[in-house]
């Protein structure tokens, strides 16, 4: 069966008028799925009975079931998914003091084996489709209504800030989904939708080149994340093999030019791993690798620790000499606090880290 919120308002609109109701009830559909949450069209109440069986007999409204939750004393909330093939997928509500952040996945599993990722440990399954990746954040905008099975205390009002945020930094690879991802953003940013402006939404890509040279055409204003985590070939091949099919000149110049064809920044993303990219040597070549690039900006990450793949995060003392080198050469760095922590060790990939944007 469709899922209805693969129609765009005009697109309903023709079915609506075929059916030989009047168009308005289209904005009251979207209303009742986009604004109010109900998808169950028996619940639509100001629409004649008769157009609420046609809907249910055409349509499906929601394609994830909500199997499990778990609440971080900060009140960062991790949501599991079940898809229709009995596929997982996680999503994550992060409060940011006056907003939130919702964290979603663009595929169920992941096939680019990053070394210090837990989703590279149960290989890649499928992509998401635009709706499965769109209710994740229906999910996130009303998480309040959920009550999370936590034992910890709480601070309640957490879920009660508004979703304005969305990166795609949870399990998966947007840009190998491309079609798909593009699909949900255009409807995350539209007003009949979800309304999220484009400098609100994040991608975030381990650096698939022919995807970020497509995503510059695109005339959209979302945010660029690249995952780089070494800026030297050698080190960043064995930490995330797809750098050997892109390698750092080629990534680095598609950046350069998303950068000129957008006037966009983009952030690179570094997590810091103790004894393997965060000597202030990797901080110099780091420097030497972006400095060209005229909006650049770099995210440090203490690595969150993943038990099974022996990861750690260096020491505080080297964490900020390697943050004091960018900042002196000029380079925008901003360094992430971990969120969430007490309920990431099962996951290890949904990273939670990124900033205000
Ligand atoms: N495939 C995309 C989207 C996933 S984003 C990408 O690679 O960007 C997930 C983010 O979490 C990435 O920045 C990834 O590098 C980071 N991440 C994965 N494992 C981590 C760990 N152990 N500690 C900190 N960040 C991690």
């Amino acid at each position: 069966m469709q899922d209805i919120k693969e129609l765009s308002l005009k697109a309903l609109e023709k079915k609506i008028l075929f059916w030989g109701y009047p168009q308005y009830y289209t904005q009251s559909i979207f209303d009742w799925i986009y604004q109010k949450q109900v998808y169950d069209f028996s619940r639509m109440s100001n629409l004649p009975a008769p157009l609420r069986k046609i809907l249910a007999e055409h349509f499906s409204a929601l394609s994830l079931r909500l199997v499990k939750q778990q609440e971080s004393s900060d009140g960062t909330r991790k949501l599991l998914f079940e898809l229709e093939d009995k596929g997982l997928v996680e999503a994550v509500s992060i409060p940011m003091g006056s907003y939130r952040t919702g964290c979603i996945s663009s595929q169920v599993g992941c096939k680019f084996g990053c070394s210090f990722c837990a989703s590279a440990v149960k290989g890649f399954k499928r992509n998401l489709t635009a709706v499965e990746i769109l209710d994740q954040v229906l999910y996130l905008k009303q998480v309040s209504l959920y009550p999370a099975l936590s034992d910890r205390p709480v601070r309640a009002s957490a879920q009660r800030l508004q979703l304005t945020h969305i990166v795609f930094m949870g399990t998966g690879e947007p840009l190998d989904n491309y079609d798909n991802v593009l699909s949900a953003i255009r409807l995350l940013n539209s007003p009949d939708a979800f309304n999220i402006g484009a400098r609100r939404i994040t991608i975030s890509t381990c650096g698939i080149i022919p995807g970020i040279k497509k995503l510059a055409q695109e005339d959209l204003q979302i945010e660029l994340s690249i995952s780089l985590h070494s800026p030297d070939d050698k080190i960043r091949s064995k930490l995330m093999p797809v750098n050997n099919k892109y390698p750092l000149s080629g990534l680095i110049e598609s950046c350069r030019g998303y950068i000129n064809k957008t006037n966009r920044q983009i952030t690179f993303e570094y997590i810091l791993i103790k004894g393997i990219n965060a000597d202030l040597a990797d901080a110099q070549s780091l420097v030497r690798l972006l400095k060209d690039l005229r909006l650049a900006k770099v995210n440090l990450i203490p690595a969150n620790p993943v038990a099974e793949l022996k990861i750690l995060p260096p020491q505080k003392g080297q964490i900020n000499a390697f943050k004091a080198l960018l900042v002196k050469s000029g380079l925008p760095v901003t360094l992430r606090k971990e969120r969430g922590q007490d309920i990431d060790a099962s996951c290890g990939q949904l990273r939670l880290k990124y900033g205000k944007n």
